[in-house]
């Protein structure tokens, strides 16, 4: 039998053992926030990759944002050497699952196995993804022992919040430097026959304006932030809303709405703060003096991140000129450059084969409308052959239900075998 069948008949074969891992890894809850149970979720991997043959280093990211001693950023990375030099594929998932949220009905950490599915927080973003390369790396070593190279499998804390106790910590401590690592596959759920590429680029502000307090009775005596703030959501209406979906993207974006640039008014805060539910008394009368807003701006990797600021920060400034006691500030909270890995680069042509060998079709190319940790890789860790490449349906993702698709894990680890196959295998 060809080597390529015997692997994929050989993952095939463990389809019960990749859905008890599922269930395993659903079973540690591992919210984020607070990010816990990082170190539980890390032994288990050791003690299932040591049998494998792996050699494991738990790392935990002292110092990073989010790290703490009642909630330690841990992380684990497995590697496991071939026969022969060669190149190294890496397999990164995230470890870490949001909130739980309302409108469950299945237990969230049960990992309930329901009509060929498995239902829980994580199933697919992204713990069915970490199992299905768990069981391709395992297929693969067990068919093709003389294989070229190393394999790793990462584990990694806090890709839901920014990924720094994560993958950004390991990139700079030099775990994805090109020289150690070659190849790098995100097993995120991008649907089973779609490559991601990369993903487009993130600007987060808060924009404050100024006014100034006084009785309600007498609005004259003070100034409005709220109003003020108003002008501000005005002129994003009027004119950079409209400019926004001006500016389309060569990016092959999914969903098609995310082909063009984006801005989200994240949040809105003036006036006095909401009082909890249990207070039964009135507001006081008061004019706003401040007002707060956080804007969510996605921007293309044809646009420049410095025009991307220069466009809020001219609105603003038209209306100070134009506008009467109009004053603000504008704080910079977070910024990710667009990422996009080259279709003709080795990762993406090896997975792609796989694709086309299991579906009998060609991939489909997508980059993602948000971002994950191959910003990092990208930036910290200046490795470009890297993709997105897993199971499940992205718009499952964070919602109550969530599931993973047992045949679509199956799938795709075999895609993923096959690609260590070509990339390792030769
Ligand atoms: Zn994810």
């Amino acid at each position: 039998m060809r080597i390529k069948d015997r692997l994929t008949r050989e993952i095939e074969a463990r389809r019960d053992d990749l859905v008890a891992l599922t269930q395993d890894l659903i079973r540690i809850p591992t919210r984020n926030p607070p990010g816990e149970n990082y170190r539980e979720i890390c032994d288990y991997l050791d003690r299932r990759l040591l049998r494998a043959g792996f050699h494991t280093e738990l790392i935990r990211a002292t110092g990073a944002i989010g790290d703490s001693d009642r909630h330690p950023r841990w992380n684990i990375v497995a590697r496991r050497e071939g026969a022969r030099p060669g190149a190294c594929v890496h397999f990164n998932s995230h470890i870490d699952v949001v909130e739980v949220g309302h409108g469950w009905t299945t237990d969230p950490f049960g990992g309930e196995v329901r009509d060929g599915r498995i239902y829980g927080r994580g199933a697919c973003d992204m713990k069915g993804g970490l199992a299905a390369s768990i069981i391709a790396a395992e297929a693969f070593v067990a068919s093709c022992p003389d294989f070229a190279g190393a394999i790793e499998i990462s584990g990694t804390a806090d890709e839901e919040s920014g990924g720094f106790g994560g993958v950004a910590y390991l990139a700079e401590k030099g775990w994805f430097n090109p020289e150690r690592v070659q190849h790098v596959i995100i097993p995120e759920p991008l649907n089973k026959d779609r490559i991601c590429l990369g993903h487009r680029g993130v600007w987060w502000a808060e924009i404050e304006t100024h006014g100034e307090i006084a009785h309600g009775s007498m609005p004259f005596l003070g100034d409005c932030a709220v109003r003020h703030m108003g002008a501000v959501i005005d002129a994003m209406e009027q004119n950079l809303f409209p400019a926004l979906a001006q500016k389309r993207t060569d990016m092959p974006v999914v969903p098609e709405g995310a082909r063009q640039s984006t801005l989200n008014i994240n949040s809105i805060h003036g006036g006095e703060p909401e009082q909890a539910a249990d207070y039964t008394g009135l507001p006081s009368p008061c004019v706003p003096d401040r007002c707060r807003m956080v804007i969510d701006r996605r921007f293309l990797i044809e646009e420049d991140i410095g025009a991307v600021e220069s466009e809020i920060r001219d609105l603003l400034e038209t209306l100070r000129k134009g506008r009467p006691g109009f004053d603000y500030e504008i704080r910079e909270l977070h910024r990710v450059l667009p990422s996009m890995t080259e279709k003709d680069a080795p990762v993406v042509g090896a997975v792609a084969r796989g694709v086309a060998q299991v579906f009998g079709r060609e991939a489909d190319y997508v980059v993602s409308p948000g971002t994950y940790d191959q910003k990092h890789i990208d930036r910290i860790g200046r490795l470009k052959n890297c993709i997105a490449y897993g199971p499940g349906i992205l718009d499952l993702a964070h919602k109550p239900d969530e599931y993973v698709g047992i045949d679509d894990m199956v799938q795709s680890a075999q895609v993923m075998g096959l690609a260590l196959h070509e990339l390792l295998g030769g």
